[in-house]
């Protein structure tokens, strides 16, 4: 098959809106204006005994609101995308914020009544709702847990001014913070996200002096910031697991993520047990680097053996190559997306960094967005960013309320791609240089998205419970300390100044036990690479299976119906079996 060359370029969005202002536009908004008459003319409606294709309208009716408003909030989003620097997009965007926040507030009584609703007289309109079932069974997903009104109420109010308030704290806190680091024999003064590139310096010196910067002025605050930490985590505690009678601190976060306690025990054990891998990527990492042992400050030192750049056609055609090998409804998929120009890969002023995918609407061709300068990682970011629109376009037929995966499912085709990528180009790469480059980088991310995401939680299990009976800021710097003990074991030289990384993690601050949807989705991946690589072709209709349900069922349900078993521990190690073979490549190099 010849491929169709690609060539690098900006977007179009006109699939979404033909126009943001002018006759047509305003029809649109009328239009919504309509549709949400509607929809709150349906409120009288509203009874646990109503008919169960009275509901039914009633949700198309939600879902076309949904539609309209996704539709201008994305045009609004990846208009001020390409262009950051345009008052007119800036001005659309504010605009289509405050439509949808007049539109949520408007149709709120929808959801309110739902959650409400009895299980009997819930369960039959479920029955009936075909593909809008799991939305509407996830709206309800804490209904066992809910208080009375009264109480409720009162715990919405007390929020505004305890937990919301201290994360609050804690940003405002963090975010004023300044770093200064000498950087070729000046002082410089700098944010925390430009300290951080230093941790990546080849130089040793300054490596470290950037980890002992950050910590110097996160341990000042110290004292302040655990005791923000105490707080919040009690809180947590006293809500979720004394009132409302959620099994654990941990197990709220389960349940928003729709994974069963016992899953998550296992995802977390397993990674505990496979840490030996990393002490040896880690030994070898400090052969490489010339050194005895890797301290703390190096894991993120730079070790590079190759520089290779790719044109843009080169790249694309890379990704659809490596997912057309795989299967070539995929790589279709892919082709539509570049087809459609939905790909803004220029490298711009003005334009927003990074990469992301929008997937708006299903079967919309959803949107990505690169800078693509040609290093590998640039390579990696488009397989990853097309793996995510792939994804969307298997689970086109779904409703615009079950189509997006959820949280822990999200990363799935994704993470698939780059593993397609790096199989592709590992398979015709004679070079050991650029050889070691990929795999190293593999080996990388494992450590930082699946690992030391385990350890967080890990430390944060230990750290809820502790917290509860009183520990102090010097016992938590104990046991973060120990937490690292384990993680690196003598593979790793630790010094003290580390006991105060876990206040300088946002996340367990903002969104308690976060961090193990990160390993969560890393390693289903690669355990489900390690099928793919036992099972051959069999696996393939069975992963696209997967992809096509979308956000239409429970994570657990979705891997299961493809015959996968999340709660079996050999499923986990499976995805450690392939860095495995990765790291006895690297050590024969
Ligand atoms: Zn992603």
């Amino acid at each position: 098959m010849t491929e169709q060359e690609f060539e690098q370029s900006g977007w179009t969005l006109e699939a979404l809106l033909p126009a943001h202002e002018g006759k047509e536009f305003e029809r649109i908004l009328a239009g919504l204006e309509q549709q949400m008459a509607q929809f709150e003319a349906g409120r009288e409606r509203l009874s646990p005994d109503m008919a169960a294709d009275e509901f039914l309208d009633l949700m198309r009716c939600y879902e076309e609101i949904y539609v309209t408003v996704a539709r201008l909030g994305g045009y609004a989003q990846l208009w001020f995308s390409e262009d950051t620097q345009s008052q007119a997009a800036l001005g659309f965007l504010g605009r289509m914020e405050e439509l949808s926040t007049d539109v949520q507030n408007r149709t709120l009584f929808f959801s309110l009544w739902w959650k409400g609703l009895d299980e009997e007289p819930a369960q039959r309109l479920i029955a009936a709702s075909g593909d809008y079932a799991y939305y509407l069974e996830s709206l309800r997903r804490f209904k066992p847990y809910t208080l009375s009104e009264a109480e409720e109420r009162i715990i919405n109010l007390k929020d505004v001014n305890g937990p919301n308030a201290l994360v609050k704290l804690y940003e405002m806190i963090t975010n004023r913070f300044t770093f200064t680091l000498d950087v070729d024999g000046e002082a410089k003064e700098m944010t925390r996200d430009e300290l951080s590139t230093y941790v990546r310096d080849p130089s040793p010196e300054v490596r470290a002096a950037a980890y002992q910067e950050l910590f110097r002025v996160y341990g000042d605050q110290g004292a302040v910031l655990a005791q923000i930490y105490n707080h919040r985590v009690r809180d947590w505690a006293s809500e979720n697991v004394a009132l409302r009678g959620i099994g654990s601190p941990v197990a709220v976060r389960n349940l928003a993520n729709d994974i069963p306690d016992p899953v998550v025990e296992t995802l977390l054990s397993v990674c505990r047990s496979n840490m030996p891998l990393f002490h040896r990527y880690f030994r070898l990492k400090a052969r490489w680097l010339g050194m005895d042992r890797l301290r703390r400050y190096d894991i993120y030192a730079p070790v590079r053996a190759a520089e290779k750049t790719y044109p843009f056609p080169e790249a694309a055609g890379l990704v659809l190559h490596s997912l057309n090998r795989f299967a070539p409804e995929l790589a279709g998929h892919a082709r539509r997306v570049f087809g459609d120009g939905h790909v803004d890969s220029e490298i711009r002023p003005g334009k927003r960094g990074g990469a992301f995918c929008a997937g708006v609407l299903p079967d919309v061709t959803p949107w990505v967005l690169v800078n693509y300068v040609g290093k590998t990682d640039d390579v990696f970011a488009l397989a990853h960013e097309m793996g995510h629109a792939v994804h969307a376009l298997m689970a086109g037929h779904h409703s615009a309320f079950t189509f997006h995966s959820a949280l822990p499912l999200a990363e799935t085709a994704s993470v698939f791609s780059e593993m397609l990528l790096t199989d592709r180009l590992l398979s015709e790469e004679k070079d050991t240089a650029v050889r070691r480059d990929l795999l190293a980088r593999m080996l990388d991310i494992a450590y930082a998205t699946v690992a030391r995401q385990a350890y967080f939680v890990l430390f944060e299990l230990e750290a809820h419970r502790r917290a509860v009976e009183g520990a102090t800021a010097d016992d938590l710097c104990a046991l973060y300390m120990d937490n690292l003990r384990e993680q690196f074991a003598d593979a790793v030289e630790l010094s003290d100044d580390f006991c105060w990384e876990w206040i300088a993690i946002p996340h367990i601050y903002a969104t308690p036990f976060y961090c193990y949807a990160y390993s969560f989705g890393q390693l289903l991946v690669l355990a489900l690479y390690q099928q793919y690589r036992e099972e051959g072709e069999p696996f393939v209709p069975r992963f696209l299976r997967v992809l096509a349900h979308g956000g239409s069922q429970s994570p657990e349900s979705i891997i299961s119906e493809a015959g996968f078993d999340i709660a079996a521990p050999e499923f986990w190690q499976g995805g450690f079996d392939v860095l495995q073979s990765m790291l006895d490549e690297l050590e024969n190099l």
